[in-house]
């Protein structure tokens, strides 16, 4: 059975390069009826918070992603809290690596090393300068029971490194085909700190091998430490630790401007801001899918079912992809035309009230709201483009400035416009917005203007904008005694 696993680390926010990997699995996961697991490496007191922690629970969950193990539960039917192979934060497991490590010890895959920083960094130089590989050199691969007394009458501390076996390494890698790493390249590496603080390197594997992890789908910034975590995998096998070495894929990396590494520093990889700005997680998720992975030719847009339907790892590209947000921008545009309207109204909800909305909270007509929605929801991109888009409806005044007149009007004259609108405005039919279309064609003709320029003036005096959504429509929903009042008040 398929068991594969997401885990992060608690530090700062959840970024797209991490929701693509937990998006990955999660599809691997559904695709093959396996199990997902949701584990949280937290063994970094110094970088690692709580803060973070909660953060990431709330991503998992506003995505979507339903874990079947985990620390915490997935929702309120308690689903994903716990599982056989609890605890799932590292930071409640420390026994555990603990015993594992002196299991390496006694067992010789790994020795105490007592050379100190400055020795490795000149000996690195120096193998640097010489033109060779410059890992460490196992000098403390054979410290005698004599030698390691002198080092500690020097005060001098140890980590603990895993021997590493001189032979070459060679895995399949799911997405990327057979790679092989020679042992020159992947050196003796540190698991405990000198303090006993269990490193990376130690605890990852380890909880891979308990958990029974059968997949490990990843970034590829991860494949330098793969063949380390192969050579700890046989030797746990070894010690009865773990029962079978886990397939590896490693998903490509993602670029995003000037083709460089999206780094967790951009604020474009940031899962908040596609929160903030709206972004559908159904949205979302199908653009972050085609990142390292297609559904079919022709075919961009897709719901998460029918991903999950699809979704193989060897299918996934080893290139580079490249984040787009204009396009991760159309897709979400899409699937918020998709929503039934009384779905695309309730996911407005948010962006309707403060902080975002300006208008007071009392102003709010909620079936006003709900006549304008359908004319809206062809149009947004984003869910907060909302705001701007209906806030003629619920402010006591448009806002507009000079600009707006100058851009609607260029050098025609808005007023004798405006005036001659708002007289056949008045005796328009106000039951059909093709009536006060009529009104302004006509208003148009009589100053030698076509609708679009007609119209221009009339969007800025109710709802002061230059542009925004199909004006008569809105006109009719913003009321008869409105509109005049506020073409009243341009014209004053
Ligand atoms: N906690 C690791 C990270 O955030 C997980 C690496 C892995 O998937 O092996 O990068």
């Amino acid at each position: 059975p398929v068991r594969v696993r997401f885990c992060p680390s608690p530090t700062g926010n959840p970024h797209v390069g991490l929701v693509r990997t937990a998006l990955f699995n999660w599809a691997y996961a559904r695709h093959h009826g396996g199990t997902f697991v949701f584990r949280v490496e937290d063994t970094d007191a110094a970088r690692d918070s709580e803060e973070s922690y909660e953060q990431l629970l709330d991503a998992m969950r506003w995505l979507g992603f339903d874990w079947d193990e985990g620390p915490a539960a997935f929702d309120d039917s308690g689903k994903g809290e716990g599982g056989p192979h609890a605890p799932y934060r590292q930071s409640q497991r420390m026994d555990i690596y603990q015993d594992v490590a002196q299991k390496l010890l006694d067992g010789g895959y790994a020795y105490h090393c007592y050379c100190t920083a400055e020795e490795l960094e000149e000996r690195r130089e120096a193998a640097r300068k010489a033109g060779k590989p410059s890992g460490y050199d196992g000098k403390c691969r054979a410290v005698t029971p004599e030698q390691k007394a002198a080092y500690e009458a020097e005060g001098r501390t140890s980590i603990v490194r895993f021997r590493m076996p001189d032979e070459t390494i060679t895995f399949t890698d799911l997405v990327r085909g057979e790679l092989t790493f020679q042992p020159e390249n992947v050196t003796d590496y540190g698991i405990l700190r000198a303090n006993g603080a269990p490193l990376y390197t130690l605890v990852n594997p380890v909880d891979d091998a308990l958990m029974e992890i059968t997949h490990v789908l990843r970034g590829e910034d991860l494949l330098s430490s793969t063949p380390r975590q192969i050579a700890l995998y046989k030797a746990l096998i070894e010690l009865g630790v773990a029962k079978q070495v886990p397939a590896f894929g490693h998903l490509p990396y993602v670029m995003g401007e000037g083709n460089k590494k999206l780094s967790k520093r951009d604020p474009q990889s940031s899962l908040n801001l596609y929160r903030e700005r709206g972004f559908l997680p159904e949205g979302l998720l199908n653009y972050l899918s085609l990142l390292g992975w297609s559904f079919s030719e022709d075919q961009d847009i897709f719901s998460i079912d029918e991903m999950v339907s699809k979704f193989e790892i060897e299918d996934v590209n080893a290139n580079p992809a490249r984040f787009d947000l204009k396009k991760c921008e159309a897709i979400n545009a899409d699937h918020i035309r998709q929503l039934d309207v009384k779905d695309f109204t309730e996911r407005c909800a948010p962006w309707l009230r403060a902080p975002f909305a300006p208008w007071d909270e009392a102003d709010f007509d909620q079936s006003v709201f709900d006549a304008i929605a359908p004319h809206a929801q062809s149009r947004l991109k984003v869910l907060s483009e909302i705001t701007d888009n209906v806030d003629f409806l619920f402010l006591q005044e448009p806002v507009f400035d000079e600009a707006s007149w100058t851009k609607a009007m260029g050098k025609g004259d808005p007023v004798a416009l405006l005036t001659t609108a708002r007289a056949k405005l008045e005796t328009a039919d106000w039951s059909s917005p093709e009536s006060l279309k009529e009104a302004v064609l006509a208003a148009g003709e009589e100053h030698g203007l076509k609708l679009g320029k007609a119209q221009a003036p009339v969007r800025v005096a109710t709802t002061g904008r230059t542009v925004g959504l199909p004006l008569f429509e809105s006109l009719e929903i913003l009321g008869k005694d409105r509109t005049l009042a506020r073409i009243d008040a341009a014209l004053k």
